[in-house]
């Protein structure tokens, strides 16, 4: 007997933002496997963004890669309106790119913590709105009229230090999740976060050593750091049908490192 493939996600055009590399990479893979038709964004790597795009049409699915800074209000504009010319309809919003300039509260430098809002915080707001606006015009397409997840980070909770900027983005955005929710919720569109861990990315690479992700990966309760697809795998979850009635949720994807980490023996 053949394997019942189900493609949970087939007639769906999902949005990633920061998706050419770390967890946008891995859940612009995920959402495709299970049938969804990709817009791809990020800023400024234009070649790994067109190589995962070449990926993805050769797996038979659509994918479209549009740069833009999500911190510019206008060139967001630009990106849902080319996806939705594109496509004709805009079912998931993934609001995924960050960034963190990590410097200590007493030394932070005024632009570097605008710098982090305007796109950690400011970013996810243009994305989330200008997609949910969309979404609003649109009939139900399967049980939801859209759904829009937010990437948080336990951040929001633990406050890490020399991240008082990205702490105080990643709590923000899961407040204006559960606002959104509660105002969209009549539509019909999901608004969801997922809070990661510590993932294994080339963003975290910048902060951290061979070693010193190793040694941490160990101190993790599961006893390995998060990898891109542990994301994807719960973004295909809240996207599909079968969480239609999560809403104003926050799914934290850690492998339990806020239960506390492993003291070294
Ligand atoms: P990476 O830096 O590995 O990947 C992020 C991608 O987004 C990069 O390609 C980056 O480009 C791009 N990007 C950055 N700024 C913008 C922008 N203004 N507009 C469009 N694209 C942009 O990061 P991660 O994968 O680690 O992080 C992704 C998300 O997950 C972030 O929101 C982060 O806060 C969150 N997260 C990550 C955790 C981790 O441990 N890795 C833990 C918890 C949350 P460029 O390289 O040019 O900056």
């Amino acid at each position: 007997m053949g394997e019942c493939i189900v493609s949970r996600l087939e007639g769906k055009v999902a949005l990633v933002t920061g998706a050419a590399r770390g967890i946008g990479r891995g859940i612009a893979l995920r959402l495709p496997a299970d049938g969804a038709d990709v817009i791809l964004n990020d800023r400024d790597h234009l070649d790994e963004a067109e190589a995962l795009a070449e990926q993805l049409r050769a797996q038979g699915r659509r994918a479209l890669v549009h740069m833009a800074d999500v911190s510019d209000r206008s060139a967001v504009e630009a990106l849902v309106t080319h996806g939705v010319l594109t496509f004709g309809h805009l079912d998931l919003a993934v609001a995924n790119a960050g960034i963190s300039i990590r410097e200590p509260i007493l030394e932070a430098q005024w632009a570097n913590v605008e710098r982090t809002l305007a796109v950690t915080q400011f970013g996810v707001f243009h994305t989330c709105q200008l997609a949910a606006r969309q979404m609003a015009q649109q009939p139900i397409n399967g049980r939801a009229r859209g759904k829009i997840v937010m990437i948080g980070s336990i951040h929001e909770e633990q406050p890490a230090p020399t991240s008082a900027a990205y702490n105080m983005a990643k709590a923000a955005i899961n407040h204006l999740a559960r606002t959104m929710a509660a105002e969209l919720a009549g539509m019909h569109i999901n608004v969801n976060v997922v809070n990661p861990g510590w993932i294994d990315t080339p963003g975290e690479r910048q902060h951290a050593s061979e070693e010193a992700l190793t040694a941490g990966g160990k101190r993790i309760p599961w006893g390995r750091l998060g990898v891109p697809e542990d994301i994807g795998h719960v973004v295909a979850f809240l996207a599909s049908d079968e969480a239609d009635y999560i809403t104003g949720a926050t799914l934290r994807v850690d492998g339990g490192f806020m239960l506390g980490l492993h003291l070294p023996e």
